[in-house]
């Protein structure tokens, strides 16, 4: 630091934060509770004793002498009243009064320290000691904290203005002089220490107090975004359903989901995605002004409001993510949920409201959607689902079914597709439509794959054991199980394991899985076909993917949706195009399989057209291993 600033600091002539300033303030509103006290009964104790005394004649006195002594004891006294009523009032309410402080402050100093002066001056005048004008200026420069240049300004001059009177009227002795100036020196010392030692403290105070702000914001804003995050977002809400004058009925959760929002991260990179979420949030925090906000997880917010101009509000953010300019067409889904009670847990009600969001997500005419009852059902079913999901494989609630695959050529069992099945004891038959949907919703589901995977090994390895006639089996996978697992190393260990021939395993993926330019799904799948497994195409034509998948990927069979077969003696159509599907996967070096073949008709034209495969009712429903080997071995299959 350099000599100039060392002596502007030590002077005290230098900016104060407005931290320091209230520091200062309040240190010196509570001295001058003392001070003003002390002083203010000293001096009635004074005016009563010197009234007394003089009335009783114990000390009589001139009247002018009790006159100018009682005017100075009233003025010292309504000096300390001032104080007082101000720093009982900054307490109350510190911002109101606080610029009067300053003048207050000022003022009772120069009526003390008058008043010192004029005592001491008639105490010198008698021959006694000054004491009084040590005491105020104790009282007004070590109680109240100046800064030094204000000290030594001031203090000086009172102590010349007090020499000079002295020594007009009696000159000073030599002894009286350097006493005077040793009492100057230690009080200005005094003064400019505790100056020093609290401008000290309360920088220090500065630094933790920004410190714990720090940690403070930290801890309830979101690293993102910079709004609350979801623990602050909880404990307010909790807060707030306490008050009982908020009426709950009256207020909602929303869950916001920003669609395609993973596009525009894509396209941009993070660093402008989180921009993107920043202003967001900021907009969102603008419009639902009031509310409680919080970043809920990537793309997602979350808003505590009133229930009411939601959709005003909501037209405002909508606007903002539905920009002509940007390339990436996003969209805001919102989901919503009323509290039932002031007790509504606020992780339960964004699982709710979050829950309704969800379940418009691939409805593209519905932006906005309130939890009810029967998403509840819905919502607890899925809840079971994923909360029972280890319970029921081990206890076997969930079984592989085989569903007969036949050579449409002869008619003969050619292999089998393994379905899963759950049956709980609690919850009833559960649908795979159901519970396959909620695991791979909630990133579970190579967990029911890989049992599906031990188990049709199991099953084939037990027929082996009893030499009966084996077919090979096909098994659905997810495409999330590519992403979660090493698919290709997990079937290899299982198959090894039970010493079952690759052969025998297929590996169905579904069309809707499959997407263009997927790098890392297309060399898992390359990897398990090079390795021996058949690779089947499932659900082809269910209308997700267009036909360039075919180009990228490399499958075996072509398992031909159900869907065409739906209305397929009404409508001609559906023939053309079976006929053309067959063509085209022939072309394309594709066998093909056509499932939910339900009727005889069906057969025989599916057959005709060419078509190597089926699966359907017809054939069987998908039935436990014991029952399909039982039928194999009473001849209702036969195995070609
Ligand atoms: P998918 O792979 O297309 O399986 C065929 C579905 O069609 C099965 O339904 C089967 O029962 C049904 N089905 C078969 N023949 C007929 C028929 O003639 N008529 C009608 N109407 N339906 C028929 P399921 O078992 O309900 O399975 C539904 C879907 O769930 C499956 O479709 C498959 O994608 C998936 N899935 C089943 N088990 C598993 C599994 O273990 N893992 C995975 N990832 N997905 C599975
Ligand atoms: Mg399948
Ligand atoms: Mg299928």
């Amino acid at each position: 630091m350099k000599i100039d600033d060392r002596v502007k600091q030590f002077l005290g002539i230098e900016h104060y934060s407005s931290y320091v300033e209230d520091y200062f303030e309040l240190s010196n509103v509570r001295s001058s509770i003392y001070l003003s006290c002390v002083i203010i009964l000293l001096e009635l104790w004074m005016i009563i004793s010197a009234v007394v005394r003089h009335l009783t004649g114990s000390s009589r006195r001139t009247p002018e002498w009790l006159f100018k002594h009682l005017t100075s004891y009233v003025v010292l006294l309504a000096a300390g009243l001032i104080m007082l009523i101000y720093a009982l009032l900054y307490i109350k309410n510190k911002k109101k009064v606080k610029k009067a402080g300053g003048i207050i402050y000022a003022l009772f100093s120069v009526i003390a320290i008058g008043f010192g002066i004029y005592i001491s001056y008639l105490d010198y005048v008698k021959g006694e000691q000054f004491i009084t004008l040590i005491t105020m200026s104790i009282s007004v420069f070590c109680f109240i904290i100046w800064r030094p240049i204000h000290t030594i300004s001031f203090l000086t001059v009172a102590f010349l203005v007090f020499v000079s009177i002295c020594h007009k009227v009696i000159p000073a002795s030599y002894a009286t002089k350097v006493n005077l100036f040793i009492i100057w020196i230690a009080l200005l010392m005094s003064a400019i220490s505790a100056y020093h030692q609290k401008i000290k403290e309360a920088h220090k105070d500065e630094r933790l107090e920004a410190n714990n702000n720090l940690l403070l914001k930290l801890s309830i804003s979101d690293e993102v975004t910079g709004i609350s995050n979801m623990t602050y977002f909880r404990g307010q809400i909790i807060e707030l359903l306490k008050n009982k004058k908020i009426d709950f009925t009256k207020k909602i959760f929303l869950f916001l989901d920003i669609e395609h929002f993973k596009y525009y991260n894509d396209k941009y990179g993070f660093w402008e995605g989180n921009n993107f979420l920043k202003n967001f949030a900021q907009l969102v925090e603008k419009t639902f002004s009031g509310s409680i906000v919080a970043h809920f997880s990537n793309d997602n917010f979350v808003i505590f409001t009133d229930d009411d101009g939601i959709q005003e509000k909501l037209d405002v953010l909508r606007k903002e993510i539905v920009n002509p300019d940007f390339e990436i067409k996003m969209s805001l889904k919102t989901g919503a949920y009323r509290p039932e009670s002031r007790d509504c847990l606020p992780v339960i009600a964004c699982d709710h409201a979050r829950y309704a969001c969800y379940s418009i997500k691939k409805h593209y005419d519905h932006d906005y959607c309130e939890y009810d009852s029967s998403m509840a059902k819905d919502f607890y079913r899925k809840q079971y689902i994923i909360n029972n999901l280890d319970v029921a494989i081990e206890n076997e609630y969930i079984k592989v079914y085989y569903q007969p695959v036949i050579d449409a050529a002869s008619g003969n069992l050619c292999g089998a597709e393994a379905l899963a099945r759950w049956n709980d004891p609690t919850y009833g038959f559960l649908s795979p439509a159901d519970f396959i949907e909620t695991l791979e919703e909630y990133h579970m589901i190579h967990k029911l794959d890989m049992f599906v995977v031990r188990r049709v090994c199991r099953d084939l390895a037990e027929a082996k054991e009893k030499h009966n006639r084996i077919v090979p089996v096909s098994l659905n996978f997810s495409r999330l199980d590519f992403e979660y697992i090493d698919l290709a190393q997990e079937v290899e260990k299982n198959v090894s394991e039970h010493k079952i021939d690759k052969g025998c395993i297929h590996v169905e993926i579904t069309e809707s899985a499959l997407t263009e330019n997927n790098e890392g799904l297309q060399t898992s799948l390359r990897e398990l076909r090079s390795s021996g497994h058949s690779l089947w195409l499932d659900d082809f034509g269910s209308g997700y993917s267009g036909l360039n998948i075919l180009k990228e990927y490399d499958f075996d069979m072509m398992k031909i949706d159900m869907k065409f077969l739906s209305n397929f003696d009404s409508n001609e159509k559906a023939k053309t195009l079976l006929k053309n599907i067959v063509i085209l996967a022939k072309e394309l070096g594709m066998k093909t399989l056509s499932e939910g073949v339900e009727t005889e008709e069906a057969r025989e034209f599916l057959k005709s057209i060419g078509c190597e495969h089926m699966q359907g009712y017809l054939f069987g429903r998908p039935m436990p291993v014991e029952e399909l080997v039982a039928k194999i071995q009473s001849g209702v299959y036969h195995i070609a």
